[in-house]
């Protein structure tokens, strides 16, 4: 199959759909891929490098939507790409359509068919093309969390890890899932004092038996949150109730009653947010104080660190990509249900029911 790479175009989207890894993957199988030029070059893959691989370089994007039969990206196509695309071209990336109606008819009118990463689905019940991204969210939060703990950054001056005869700081994780075990690994690892709470028995189990106890698990009450977040030097944000926003579970006044110089970061701000205090922010300008608590709420965390995500990510979309580059994609979608269930849109038509009852169009 010839399957193309386009350079992302969104505002300090450095990702990219396939690492030169991936491709000599693909060109061992036997497929041609076309890559622009510098698709990879700002995290370290020049174009040297993916011709090394095995691939072609392009000077344009056109060039690429107008001779592939499968485009891998990262981000969900602007209008320019989706109109380039052509019918019975296979499209793979994140799309979020639910919440974006003229990019939906904009690949309706395609005829092409927009595979979403995020509807792909896993035998366990997972979502494994999201999961990547929640890895790298929570694994930077105690990073970043511990850098807002420091006097100049607006913090109390307190070392998340402590040192002999000085306590580590003390973690609160709130939603105990992908992003908060990642989390709760890390500030462990860093020597904080770490409490996880959820409303999963099974998720605090998990936990327990995983930590052997090192970290605390506590059932996610109102009473157990409050308690929680005003001893804690830092709060970490980690819920989500699929397909619904993040449940406001620290109010004002419990982040009130926290001491000041404390942090919170939010990582469920992409859905919201879990503290009432929240409110999106971007790398450029991550932080701000309310309460006299320093509040970190950036949408795309793993943006900061492109080039271990845009691996991360390759390694869970490549067994896919794979599929669909040796069968086509109706025997791939055929054979494999988890795959069918990223078909978001196919020949003119909305393919998957909960994007269809999103936008109240036709399935
Ligand atoms: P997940 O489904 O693996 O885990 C969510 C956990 O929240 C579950 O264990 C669930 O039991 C728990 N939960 C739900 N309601 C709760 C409640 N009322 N009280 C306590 N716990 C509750 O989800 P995840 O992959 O860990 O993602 C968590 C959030 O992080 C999502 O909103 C996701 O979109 C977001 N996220 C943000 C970024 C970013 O850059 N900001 C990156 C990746 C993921």
């Amino acid at each position: 199959m010839r399957i193309g790479v386009p350079k992302e175009v969104k505002v300090h989207e450095y990702r990219v759909g396939l690492t030169p890894g991936s491709v000599r993957e693909l060109v061992a199988h036997g497929h041609a891929v076309l890559v622009q030029s510098d698709a990879g070059a700002a995290i370290g893959f020049p174009d040297a490098a993916y011709e090394a691989a095995g691939a072609t370089i392009a000077e344009n994007a056109s060039d690429i939507f107008a001779t592939a039969e499968l485009v891998v990206k990262v981000k969900e196509p602007q209008p320019h790409e989706w109109a380039m695309l052509r019918p019975g071209q296979v499209l793979f990336t994140y799309l979020h359509l639910a919440p974006d109606p003229a990019q939906t008819r904009g690949l309706m009118e395609s005829g092409a068919s927009a595979i979403a990463y995020e509807t792909v689905t896993e035998a366990e019940g997972g979502l494994p093309l999201l999961r990547p991204m929640s890895e790298v969210a929570g694994r930077m939060a105690p990073q970043v969390g511990a850098r807002c703990l420091e006097k100049e950054a607006g913090g109390a001056g307190i070392l998340l890890g402590g040192v002999p005869g000085v306590p580590g700081a003390r973690v609160a994780i709130i939603g105990g899932g992908v992003v908060g075990a990642n989390a709760a690994r890390i500030a462990h690892g860093m020597r904080a004092q770490v409490t996880v709470l959820d409303r999963s028995p099974r998720a605090l189990h998990a936990l327990d038996v995983e930590f052997n106890g090192a970290v605390d698990t506590r059932f996610a009450t109102r009473e157990a949150i409050e308690a929680t977040v005003a001893e804690s030097d830092l709060v970490i944000g980690a819920v989500l109730v699929p397909g619904a926003a993040a449940p406001k579970l620290v109010t004002r006044a419990m982040i009130a009653e926290m001491r000041p110089g404390s942090v919170v970061v939010d990582v469920a701000i992409d859905q919201g947010g879990c503290f009432e205090t929240s409110r999106p922010t971007t790398h450029a300008d991550p932080t701000y104080v309310e309460e006299g608590v320093v509040h970190y709420c950036v949408t795309n965390m793993p943006g900061a660190v492109a080039r271990t995500s845009a691996v991360a990510l390759n390694n869970a979309t490549l067994p896919f990509t794979l599929q669909i580059a040796e069968k086509g994609l109706a025997r791939a979608c055929a054979e494999n249900p988890h795959l069918a269930a990223g078909l978001n849109v196919h020949a003119g038509r909305i393919t998957h029911p909960a994007v269809a009852a999103a936008l109240g169009l036709g399935h």
